[in-house]
């Protein structure tokens, strides 16, 4: 049966790009986004979406800010509701993010935190380069020390990026425990928050973590976080691109309805 969470999540469009139609839903609870890469798109890209432009990331912010909203913690995610607050996550560690983001979160008063890889600091998206994706580079350790630098957090992503439920519990143990003791050595510093790889989990992975020592650990499942979302579990929403297709253009006239007809 489905919730009434669930309801309203289906008459939402199925990414985030503007705040209208999310208004109602973000004022339930305590809201993620994530984003993953920023700025002009390469060419080949397969997933065009998840490449935001730096002028539609600022223009959100902008609009997030003018609502009143400021920055949530993933500690309290999962409740007490953070009535205006949202946490701002990126996925990957992009240096486009580096280059094109800190600016405009600045200008607007947010921090975000950055889930690395901990084995890809400074080299590229090769699980993604495996599957025909366009390579991306990632930050290397000095550009972490910037993005920290300008008061932003961190988190991890693995080791390697895998799907933790398709390898050997050993390495998914591995995975987990060992990407946060490298990020903690290298930028001495706690590590707290865990983003599940594809966001891909199961129980068995979610225990490594909360036996690890995190305090989170975020899902790409979309919806809004309160008091009985897992802390292990949280939901968030993926900003996209709106992509040109037939699709996308359907999506986009119904989030116009949704806006106009509230
Ligand atoms: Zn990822």
């Amino acid at each position: 049966m489905p919730t009434s969470s669930n309801v309203v999540e289906a008459s939402l469009p199925n990414y985030y790009r503007s705040l209208a139609p999310f208004r109602a839903r973000f004022a339930q609870g305590n809201p993620i986004l994530i984003y993953h890469k920023l700025g002009p798109r390469p060419r080949r890209v397969r997933l065009k979406g998840l490449y935001v432009g730096a002028n539609l990331f600022a223009a959100q912010l902008g609009e997030l800010q003018a609502a009143g909203f400021g920055n949530g913690s993933l500690q309290h995610s999962a409740g007490p509701f953070q009535p205006g607050k949202i946490v701002i996550s990126f996925d990957d560690g992009y240096v486009n993010v580096l280059r094109q983001a800190v600016a405009p979160l600045a200008a607007a008063g947010f921090k975000a935190i950055q889930f690395l890889p901990a084995n890809f600091l400074g080299r590229q998206n090769e699980w993604d380069v495996a599957h025909g994706e366009a390579p991306e580079a990632i930050m290397d350790a000095a550009q972490v020390r910037e993005w920290l630098a300008a008061g932003h957090d961190l988190g991890s992503h693995s080791l390697t990026h895998p799907f933790l439920t398709q390898v050997p519990l050993e390495q998914a143990r591995e995975e987990i425990f060992a990407s946060k003791k490298k990020l903690e050595d290298l930028f001495g510093r706690p590590i707290e928050h865990f983003c599940y790889p594809h966001g891909d989990w199961n129980e068995p992975v979610r225990d490594f973590v909360r036996e690890a020592g995190y305090r989170t650990a975020c899902t790409t499942v979309a919806g809004v976080n309160d008091a009985s979302t897992s802390p292990f579990a949280l939901k968030r929403f993926t900003v996209r691109y709106r992509s040109r297709n037939w699709k996308g253009l359907k999506a986009w006239l119904a989030e116009r309805w949704a806006a106009r007809s509230r």
